[in-house]
């Protein structure tokens, strides 16, 4: 609990300008704390006449914290696909469960999952919770939120994650609502805090111009969604041995208030940056959505596909799955040639893991420069026709 001393308070307002959430407001001499306090403690540090504190003490604590072990990732499968992702959080779950010398499981839902499973414990799960049924085949998230949350307090791990794609973003702030479990989204490192075997959960915040780490300290299990691409997933081993425990969820678990009439597949919901190896990206400097036309060129003569910055997005040049960055998609292909695009924080924070980073901007002092591997200064309508043409003449000879 935050309290403010009205012995000590002078109403000077230097809380109310240090508050990041606009919590604090002055009236009548007197710092007065409102709704959208969060106990972050920024006004405590910043008050000259330690006029405010807070009762660290009185945050609730889970009384059963030391019987929560190891850590379980969700694996995201659909339409008979594993999703990428999942891999790559078994990755770093297992270089977290060994830190603290604890099991690593899986959690497969879905329907008809086949030797799934088997891959699972291939890259590094030593354990696999595996619901097949047929009310699974389809994403829900009502009956997903359901059967997670059910296995989650059967089996008491310490840490979830699971993946910031669309279905992990819809179901999973739920499973951890019902638990009343915290949880970090988008985060970008995942470490064991030494001394007491917290999870540290980093991501960027305030428009990705700070790294922010979180911890959640009172309650179990600590939860934490990762982008695709962030974490670097495990070379498969045929040799690794596992169980895998076959789940039968309940049909209250299962039950759900949404029917499914039809899927469709989204026009251009086709798209797939994340997984190209050659990407080509415009911005703003394109001028217009026909600039593009010049992009499509340059990706198609490269065997590439074409990504974008969000300013194009938001204009309407291409559409949202093309969106690279903090709101977009994270990338991380062999090659990605960034046309007209200025290098702002939160684009950069989805591309920076790219191989090779070639900018084309006639701003010499363009942020994209600071992340580029090879920086042209010019302008892209000059360039990118040079360039598609010494390709072709390359691929011809
Ligand atoms: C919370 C939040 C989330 C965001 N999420 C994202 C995100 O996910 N992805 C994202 O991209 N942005 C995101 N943004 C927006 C971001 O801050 C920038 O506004 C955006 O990336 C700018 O896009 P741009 O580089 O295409 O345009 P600009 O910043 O306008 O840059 C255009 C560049 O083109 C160059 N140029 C112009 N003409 C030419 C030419 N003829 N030849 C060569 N170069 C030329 C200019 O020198 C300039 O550097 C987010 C912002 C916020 C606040």
């Amino acid at each position: 609990m935050l309290e403010v001393s009205k012995e000590l308070c002078i109403g000077c307002g230097i809380c109310e300008d240090n508050c990041p959430f606009g919590a604090i407001t002055i009236e009548d001499g007197l710092a007065i704390i409102g709704d959208t306090c969060t106990l972050c403690g920024a006004c405590v540090e910043s008050c000259e006449v330690e006029a405010l504190s807070l009762d660290v003490e009185s945050k609730q604590v889970q009384d059963d914290l030391a019987s929560w072990a190891g850590i379980l990732v969700f694996c995201e499968y659909r339409r008979g696909e594993l999703s990428q992702v999942s891999l790559e959080l078994l990755g770093i779950g297992r270089e977290l469960a060994d830190t603290r010398g604890v099991q690593l499981s899986a959690l497969l839902l879905g329907h008809e999952t086949g030797q799934t499973a088997q891959l699972l414990i291939g890259h590094g799960a030593d354990v696999v919770y595996v619901a097949d049924h047929e009310a699974l085949r389809e994403f829900r998230d009502d009956s997903y939120s359901g059967v997670m949350a059910a296995i989650i307090r059967e089996y008491k791990p310490e840490i979830v994650l699971a993946g910031a794609t669309a279905i992990g973003r819809s179901f999973i702030p739920g499973v951890a609502t019902t638990l009343n479990a915290g949880l970090t989204a988008d985060c970008t490192k995942l470490e064991i805090r030494e001394e007491d075997g917290v999870l540290l959960q980093t991501r960027p915040a305030f428009g990705g111009n700070i790294m922010a780490t979180i911890v959640s300290e009172s309650t179990r299990p600590q939860m934490a969604t990762v982008r695709p691409n962030v974490m670097k997933e495990l070379e498969f081993d045929g040799s690794r041995k596992g169980n895998i425990v076959e789940v039968s969820p309940t049909d209250s678990q299962l039950k759900s208030r949404v029917k499914i009439l039809e899927s469709v597949v989204a026009a251009g919901g086709h798209v797939n940056i994340q997984e190209a190896d050659i990407l080509v990206s415009g911005g703003r400097g394109l001028e217009s959505e026909k600039g593009f036309e010049l992009i499509r060129e340059l990706a198609e003569s490269m065997g590439g596909k074409v990504s974008a910055s969000r300013a194009v997005v938001d204009a309407g040049w291409i559409p949202y799955p093309h969106q690279v960055g903090q709101t977009g998609k994270t990338v991380a292909p062999k090659l990605y040639i960034a046309c007209g695009i200025s290098g702002a924080v939160q684009h950069v924070a989805g591309m920076q893991s790219a191989e090779t980073i070639i900018a084309i901007n006639r701003d010499e002092h363009a942020s994209i420069f600071n992340v580029a591997d090879i920086g042209i200064v010019g302008d892209l309508f000059e360039i990118i026709p040079k360039l598609i043409r010494k390709i072709g003449e390359r691929r011809k000879s």
